[in-house]
């Protein structure tokens, strides 16, 4: 029996040897870094892989990300587009090793027919038909089993290769949907998250979008620097984590701002749960451990509305927006629900002021 073999990707081969590269040119690992050197050592451009490797060891992220900008498309990420194929791939190699097993069982229910009807038309049991059909059944037997048992050792191979591919899909798909500073869902998770919300319209009274950002983070920043700045904006992330049950979708949306899409729960529920985050951020102290130095208060604004509020996903999002700027405007370090005839507006230097 021929076994149908699919076309081998070693995907992690592939993978040490992407960050390998990445490593040696010094680029951070973040999933669209990713994708760029993926795209470049498989070689499916390689004007990109040209160009990468001009770079040198020295590539800034501004050129990294230049280079990901004329080279990949903005659609999903095609390393992940690649693994599914793969995937594909051993499935289709299962099939048809599935489908010659089916065949070789149809031509031994063919031979038994045979040998039946053969035994049956004589009217006798001739010892030599006996012994003749016996040898065929033997025969056909020991070859049944002998398929059978390739069979089963080609299944649980194409089994043990579909699993490695399924996991290394998983983990393709984790890193491209994850914010690397806070380990949150990042922005391109969100918008496929908040993109499906609309296709279930019974759920929709009982769902709300709730976005957060951090009140005068660039204080922070100014005052301290970037790097403390990280650090603040991945405990404010963990403050969010905790506080909230864990079927509940956070992400990172943007430098200090955050979404989270709560589903199953009422106005008066979510609007709860935000002021349990919000309390908790407050009265968390924001200390260097070494230094003593304080950097806090740190507090949070939230702003949501519920699914009914609004008409379609975009729509849901500019309501939520609205609040949240709702509660910037009244004081900061509050979460507002969303009201029919809020709205926002951009005035002289940029400063967004809520009406009503
Ligand atoms: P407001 O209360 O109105 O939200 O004021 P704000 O200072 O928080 O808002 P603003 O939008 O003026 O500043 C946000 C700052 O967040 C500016 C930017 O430097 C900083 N930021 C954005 N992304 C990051 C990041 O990844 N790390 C750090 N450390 N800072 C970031
Ligand atoms: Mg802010
Ligand atoms: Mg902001």
């Amino acid at each position: 029996m021929t076994t149908a073999v699919a076309p081998k990707v070693q995907v992690s081969d592939i993978t040490s040897q992407i960050v390998h590269a990445m490593r040696a040119m010094g680029a951070s690992p973040i999933p669209r870094n990713y994708n760029l050197f993926y795209e470049a050592y498989i070689g499916t451009n390689p004007e990109l892989t040209r160009e990468l490797a001009l770079l040198g060891s020295h590539a800034t992220q501004e050129e990294l990300d230049s280079l990901a900008a004329t080279f990949l498309g903005t659609g999903q990420s095609k390393a992940v587009e690649k693994a599914h194929a793969e995937l594909l791939g051993q499935l289709d190699a299962l099939l048809k090793l599935l489908q010659q097993e089916q065949s070789s069982l149809h031509s031994y229910n063919r031979l038994l027919d045979e040998t039946a009807t053969r035994i049956n038309s004589k009217s006798h049991t001739s010892s030599d038909l006996l012994r003749s059909a016996i040898v065929l059944l033997t025969q056909a037997t020991g070859e049944t089993i002998a398929n059978g048992e390739r069979t089963v050792e080609g299944v649980a191979k194409k089994s043990h290769e579909m699993e490695q591919v399924r996991r290394e899909l998983d983990e393709y798909k984790r890193i491209a949907n994850t914010d690397s500073l806070t380990r949150l869902s990042n922005r391109r998770a969100f918008d496929e998250k908040l993109s499906a919300l609309y296709d279930d319209p019974m759920r929709l009274p009982l769902t709300a979008l709730v976005l957060a950002d951090i009140d005068n983070f660039k204080r922070i920043n100014d005052t301290w620097g970037h790097p403390v700045g990280d650090k603040v904006l991945a405990s404010v992330a963990a403050v969010i984590r905790t506080n909230v049950r864990k079927d509940i979708f956070i992400a990172r949306t943007g430098g200090e701002e955050f979404a989270l899409v709560i589903e199953g729960n009422t106005p008066e529920e979510v609007m709860a749960m935000c002021e349990r985050v919000r309390r908790a951020l407050e009265s968390r102290p924001f200390r260097n451990s070494r230094t003593g130095i304080d950097y806090g208060p740190v507090t949070l604004s939230l702003g949501y509305a519920t699914g009914s509020q609004a008409e379609d996903a975009g729509d849901l999002y500019a309501k939520s927006d609205t609040a949240l700027y709702a509660a910037k405007n009244a004081g900061r370090n509050r979460s507002v629900l969303y009201e029919d005839g809020m709205r926002k507006d951009y005035a002289g230097k940029g400063w967004l002021i809520y009406k009503k």
